[in-house]
């Protein structure tokens, strides 16, 4: 079976490799195609797509945009679209800017907590990317503050935690509208971490984010299990949404993670990639 990565992250937002050595690996490891979607940027896009465009390898321009929502967290993945579109562009310019104040509020939280973590820490780790919540991580681990990446989370990042900030989001609405403008098709991102218990809700959510463009359902999953993902392609079926799936690799910055198979188990068909393009066509 031909195998793909639909969710990935490189140096232009959290991730750790930079997008020509996303493009390489990606190739390497023989997956047939792969999308990249970084947090809130298209500026990784360019040079994914020159690379890819060398070897022969198929590229898909995605992003991936945090709406906001609650009680848990709502992504929205945008596939197919065009990166060269301004207002996409603008919109997303006004989300990195909301991250700028934010990064120095969670340094300042964590501080007060006594674990001491610079600006300049996290920014060497990003690159020179945009800074994330998984930099943090990444310095806390480096620097023994905790033992895992997870940890960092669990006890300090979450939301809900002791160095949590939030930041301004697009309305899930206003997220879709922006993809659909840009000629994409907007995904619903990891369900689970909306944090819906009870699938009645859930249901609700698909039909109205449904009403409002949502083009497709983030089915396979790193973080998926078999069930989960069973149940998710029952509903991308029942509310007409295509299938989607990825391994939301970040290289280094979550080193559990493997391009194309996640936790180990993680299969995404190739099949998936000609729905959304076959959607694309309809519009
Ligand atoms: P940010 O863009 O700074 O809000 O950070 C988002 C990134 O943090 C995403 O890549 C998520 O995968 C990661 N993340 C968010 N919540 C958690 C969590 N509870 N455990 C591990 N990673 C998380
Ligand atoms: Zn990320
Ligand atoms: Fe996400
Ligand atoms: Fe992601």
């Amino acid at each position: 079976m031909d195998l793909i990565d639909l969710h990935t992250h490189t140096t232009a937002s959290d991730g750790s490799l930079t997008p020509p050595e996303l493009v390489d690996l990606a190739h390497e490891i023989g997956l047939k195609a792969m999308a990249v979607t970084d947090h809130d940027t298209l500026a990784g896009l360019d040079q994914a797509l020159k690379r890819a465009r060398d070897l022969g390898f198929e590229l898909v321009p995605g992003v991936e945009i945090s709406a906001d929502f609650k009680p848990g967290s709502m992504h929205i993945l945008g596939y197919l679209i065009d990166h060269k579109s301004p207002n996409l562009a603008s919109r997303l310019a006004t989300l990195q800017e909301a991250r700028l104040t934010r990064n120095p509020k969670i340094a300042a939280r964590l501080g007060k907590l006594g674990l001491g973590v610079s600006m300049a820490e996290v920014e060497a780790v990003a690159g020179g990317g945009q800074v994330g919540r998984p930099h943090f991580a990444k310095v806390m681990l480096d620097k023994g503050y905790v033992s895992s990446f997870e940890e960092a989370f669990d006890r300090f990042l979450a939301k809900g935690a002791p160095a949590y900030v939030d930041k301004f989001r697009l309305s899930p609405a206003k997220a879709l509208a922006l993809i659909r403008e840009a000629g994409g098709l907007p995904v619903l991102a990891h369900p689970y971490t909306l944090k819906l218990d009870k699938p009645a809700d859930l249901e609700d959510l698909l039909a109205d984010l449904k009403r409002s463009g949502l083009a497709g359902l983030e089915t396979y999953y790193s973080e998926h299990t078999p069930q989960m993902t069973k149940d998710y392609l029952a509903l991308a079926q029942k509310f007409d949404l295509q299938p989607t799936g990825g391994s939301d690799f970040h290289g280094a910055n979550k080193t559990h993670i493997k391009l194309g198979r996640g936790r180990g188990g993680l299969a995404v068909p190739y099949d998936l990639l000609i729905g959304l393009r076959q959607r694309k066509k309809l519009l």
